[in-house]
């Protein structure tokens, strides 16, 4: 029996495309990057190379691409280095973001001059910009961090609609895009964010690879000192064949993504109405509807009280799903997310998420396992 793989929002299988653009970094270009000699010379053009491509594929200058460790640490630069570099004393986020984000803000808002504001949401888990603009009105030197799409709820958030807001008050803007990026366009020149965090393993790059996008008047100091890599922005040799990796993971989603939107957002159409039709009660988490994060969907199951035990009987069966985010899980904690949208819910929570590598025969299968799972756990109930 093959596995099924329905937690992409956790993280992407790398495609073999990607694999063989990395291994010359791998086999024969060691040099260090820092180095003056032929060796040093081929690696820092590589870096460079593939720093290019990812700024003209978002339309924005070489020099506002930082390549960083993956998206916490791009979400943790954004912030962090917004309090302390460019004057911000008032952070507004939600209780929905990635804890990358949202651990950060709790913690500068103990150890900085800043202080932290929690926009209130939509019952969908979208931000209520009535709120945020109050927000803003009444309290200058901000900046707003909200995520693009929440990679438990799939729910996407406008992020014209808020980067206008926060030009209109003055704010800097900071969309945590860790879940979107490779999955939609961005056209950076038009966009009214300052800082934008990706992270290589969402789209079938390599993991331990990401990086943030800093508008060149937003420009903040590095955060880890030591030598003068990336442009004196993150000190340490750099990871070169995660970042040549990164690069073409992102060539190869824009080259292919109309047709691989198309293909995902029909797995997961289908997985939702093979649900509505084949087992009673279930509901959908946040927005799943047309506007929604295309990869990822959450079902509630209203008669199964514990998720873990779920995913335990649908790994038994080969199939890979998720409580909510891979981040949270192994903790007993349970989901902030769900816990701020939905406090008083029962039942237990799954988030599927799919590639371009999954099929529809893949959803059908699940589907009927998750059928004959939920009904073995309603005759043991
Ligand atoms: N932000 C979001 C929305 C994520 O989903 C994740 C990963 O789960 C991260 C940030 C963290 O990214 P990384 O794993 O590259 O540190």
């Amino acid at each position: 029996m093959d596995k099924i793989y329905f937690d992409n929002a956790a993280t992407t299988p790398l495609d073999p495309e990607v694999i063989a653009a990395m291994l010359p970094w791998m086999q024969e270009h060691h040099g260090n990057p820092s180095a003056v000699h032929g060796f040093g010379r081929t690696a820092r053009a590589g870096i460079e190379q593939a720093r290019r491509k990812v700024a003209e594929l978002l339309n924005c200058a070489p020099g506002e691409i930082v390549f960083t460790s993956g998206g916490t640490e791009a979400d943790n630069m954004a912030l962090m280095g917004s309090v302390r570099d460019l004057g911000v004393r008032h952070i507004i986020t939600s209780p929905v973001e990635h804890h990358a984000v949202e651990l950060t803000a709790h913690a500068l808002g103990h150890t900085s001059p800043a202080q932290v504001h929690w926009v209130r949401l939509e019952a969908d888990g979208r931000p209520d910009l009535a709120h945020l603009e109050e927000l803003l009105r009444t309290h200058p030197k901000a900046l707003v961090s909200l995520m693009h799409a929440n990679n438990e709820l799939g729910t996407r958030v406008d992020l014209e609609a808020v980067g206008r807001l926060c030009r209109r008050y003055g704010a800097l803007f900071h969309s945590d895009t860790v879940q979107t990026m490779g999955h939609y366009r961005f056209d950076l020149a038009a966009l009214p964010v300052d800082f934008i965090t990706a992270s290589a393993h969402k789209f079938h790059g390599p993991k331990g690879i990401g990086f943030l996008y800093m508008r060149s008047d937003a420009t903040l100091k590095p955060m880890i000192l030591g030598g003068s890599q990336e442009r004196n922005m993150r000190a340490g040799t750099e990871n070169i064949y995660g970042i040549v990796g990164l690069a073409k993971a992102m060539e190869i989603a824009y080259r292919d993504l109309d047709e691989h939107v198309h293909h995902v957002q029909g797995l997961k159409e289908r997985m939702k109405q093979r649900l509505k039709d084949g087992i009673p009660g279930v509901s959908f988490n946040g927005d799943s509807g047309s506007d929604s994060l295309y990869t990822v969907l959450s079902v509630n199951f209203p008669d199964d009280g514990k998720s873990e035990m779920l995913i335990y009987n649908m790994d038994i069966e080969g199939i890979a799903c998720s409580g909510g985010s891979a981040c949270s899980s192994g903790s007993n904690k349970g989901s902030h997310v769900m816990a701020a949208l939905y406090p008083a819910q029962t039942g237990a929570n799954i988030r599927f998420s799919f590639s371009k590598f999954n099929t529809p025969a893949e959803v059908d299968r699940v589907v009927e396992v998750l059928q004959r799972v939920l009904a073995v756990a309603a005759v043991k109930a």
